[in-house]
């Protein structure tokens, strides 16, 4: 059984500190808003933590990617919450990035897909992650985006 609020705080500040490592100037503000009363939930916690930490990843490639653009008048944000629905537990993680641009909204779950320079990105994450979440789990992403003012990712998990 696996503590969902744990292992999403860790690995929110594993990419952060992994980012900021890259680029010492980095800034984010880091908000999270944990229901403490989650129950624990039967998931394989290696791989769970692989979506987790791909999905903060992203999101923080997101924001210093917009800070760069606008400089430091853009104050970074990214925000975990959990709540329980039902008979699920869902993760959410916000970011006040760069968006997702429309015209490839549809690919971004794709293997191999990315608009990231070489180096930077394999554009497997989405992809592993609909299999370790969707078909590995009977779980759910939702994506809610809009291009320049950021991204919400949304997994479901079934407690079983
Ligand atoms: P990668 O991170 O290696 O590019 P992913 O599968 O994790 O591969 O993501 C695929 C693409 O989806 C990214 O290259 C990016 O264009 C887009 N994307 C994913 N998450 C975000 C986000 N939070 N904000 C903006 N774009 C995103
Ligand atoms: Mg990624």
């Amino acid at each position: 059984p696996v503590n969902v609020n744990n292992l999403a705080d860790e690995y929110m500040r594993l990419a952060y500190h992994g980012l900021r490592a890259k680029d010492k100037s980095f800034n984010s503000e880091l908000v999270t808003n944990f229901d403490n009363s989650l129950p624990e939930v039967n998931i394989i916690q290696q791989d769970v933590g692989r979506v987790l930490l791909n999905l903060f990843t992203n999101a923080f490639y997101a924001v210093h990617q917009k800070q760069k653009e606008l400089g430091q008048t853009f104050r970074p944000k990214i925000e975990v919450s959990t709540r329980l629905q039902h008979n699920n537990i869902e993760l959410t993680v916000k970011d006040n990035g760069t968006g997702i641009p429309e015209a490839i909204r549809d690919k971004i779950m794709q293997p191999f897909f990315t608009t990231k320079p070489t180096g930077e990105g394999t554009g497997l994450g989405l992809s592993l992650s609909y299999d370790i979440i969707v078909k590995g789990h009977n779980g759910n992403i939702a994506i809610e985006s809009e291009e320049g003012n950021g991204s919400v990712f949304i997994i479901t998990l079934p407690i079983i």
